[in-house]
């Protein structure tokens, strides 16, 4: 057996499909986000300043003065690791009152936090569906990899919906016995496509089979909501939600993830779930900073409002130069190639001749012919950056003979709102002074 050529040529075949993925070596800089540095293969000494635009850290939150304190003090005082996993060493303070921040988000009366988003679907959705006695589980078409593994992994009876078409759930759930266990797992807003679910119709038809419920909010947390509960607490739904998802990487800019809900669930997840019992816990610094993130967030609208602010503005931007921006009612900006050569070589463009860092989005990631550039603006990006990204793009379509769409003119702000004040964090600030 030549093993390396085994491998050597699993890689040949991704590269000739194009799907073979290169990342570009960045150094996000704390003072001026979302500014970072690139260092180009082969002039790893020369690095040249880039502006992202398709980070997740939706908010900035990963580089608040707060939130940045609160890790560093934390570490300072209690050290770099956690020890081990909750059961033998690692249960620490920060943790358990990150928990309660996050239950208290949620409305819930319990939560559990995992080492990742990822970690916490596959271990919420594979426990609670195992210790169901024959638990049918109803995945929408488009859930996230996770949610995916966690249904595989529960080895139980599935049954997939189409995406968003609460008929389609409602008829699989009409041809199951009313007494059967049933677990219907779905995403409050879809991070590609930037759509997001009628939860009020999913959760009617839910009750009305009595079927229990568990949403993905990894997309929504601490950006939707009064508080930065995600949409669920912004239609005034969570509490007829069973189990609430959420990550702490993404909008509160640190690292873990976590599943919310009844004493009862989180208590048997954690009792049963190896995912949770035989590896390490996050680091307190880690648990810190993301409580910090998430109490921020609970309290203080502005960063939420010039996200949405920021996310129109671009989409508004780019639709009147005829960049086929992907409509959606969400902050994610997708924007339409169709193909994954070029999107790759628009990236690449982007990035070396514009120093707008922007990562292709490819098969498997997204279906074959729906390739495209999704764009990220945070309350951090200003108004002339967004001018810079659609005069890039214009010259990114121009140069790769892409498709112009008609130029859009449409109203800003339809109800003539006023733009919400610069979001620049104190420290930042200072630094720019
Ligand atoms: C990113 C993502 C996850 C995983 O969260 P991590 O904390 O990054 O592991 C889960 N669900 C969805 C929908 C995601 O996009």
């Amino acid at each position: 057996m030549d093993y390396e050529r085994c491998f050597s040529d699993a890689i040949d075949r991704l590269k000739t499909e194009d799907r073979y993925r290169i990342f570009a070596d960045l150094e996000r800089d704390a003072q001026r986000f979302p500014t970072a540095l690139w260092r180009p293969e082969g002039e790893e000494d020369h690095p040249r300043e880039v502006t992202v635009w398709c980070s997740n850290d939706y908010l900035g939150m990963g580089v608040h003065p707060d939130v940045i304190e609160a890790s560093v003090e934390t570490a300072r005082a209690h050290g770099a690791g956690a020890g081990g996993t909750r059961n033998i060493s690692g249960t620490h303070h920060p943790i358990v009152r990150l928990e309660a921040e996050l239950a208290d988000l949620h409305g819930k009366a319990a939560a559990l936090v995992f080492t990742s988003g990822w970690i916490s679907n596959l271990a919420g959705i594979s426990t609670l569906a195992s210790l169901l006695p024959n638990c049918l589980i109803l995945s929408d078409a488009l859930n996230h990899n996770s949610m995916i593994e966690g249904v595989r992994r529960a080895g139980c009876d599935k049954k997939v919906w189409r995406h968003n078409d609460v008929a389609h759930l409602e008829q699989l759930l009409a041809a199951e016995p009313l007494d059967r266990a049933k677990l219907v797992v779905f995403e409050s807003l879809y991070s590609m496509d930037g759509d997001i679910a009628p939860i009020e119709a999913i959760l009617d038809v839910c009750e009305k089979y009595h079927a229990m419920t568990y949403i993905d909010e990894v997309h929504a947390v601490g950006l939707y909501g009064a508080h930065g509960g995600g949409v669920s607490e912004r239609e005034g739904l969570a509490h007829r939600i069973d189990v609430i998802e959420g990550t702490l990487a993404k909008g509160f800019g640190a690292l873990g993830g976590y599943i919310a809900a009844s004493k009862a669930m989180v208590d048997a997840v954690r009792s049963y779930a190896p995912q949770f019992i035989f590896t390490s816990t996050l680091p307190p610094s880690v648990a810190a900073s993301a409580a910090a993130a998430v109490r921020l967030l609970k309290t203080s609208n502005a960063e939420r409002e010039r996200h949405q602010h920021m996310a129109r503005l671009t989409k508004h931007a780019l639709r009147a130069a005829g960049i086929p921006v992907m409509e959606n009612p969400s902050h994610i900006v997708p924007v339409f190639v169709g193909d994954a050569r070029k999107c790759k070589a628009a990236s690449a463009m982007l990035l070396d001749r514009h120093a707008i860092y922007i990562q292709p989005i490819n098969y498997p990631t997204v279906a074959t012919g729906t390739e495209r550039l999704r764009i990220t603006p945070t309350p951090a990006h200003s108004e002339a950056q967004v001018a810079e990204l659609v005069e890039a793009l214009v010259d990114v379509w121009k140069t790769l003979g892409l498709q112009f769409e008609e130029a859009k003119i449409i109203p800003l702000f339809p109800r003539a709102a006023k733009a919400p004040a610069e979001c620049v964090y104190p420290e930042m600030k200072k630094a720019a002074e």
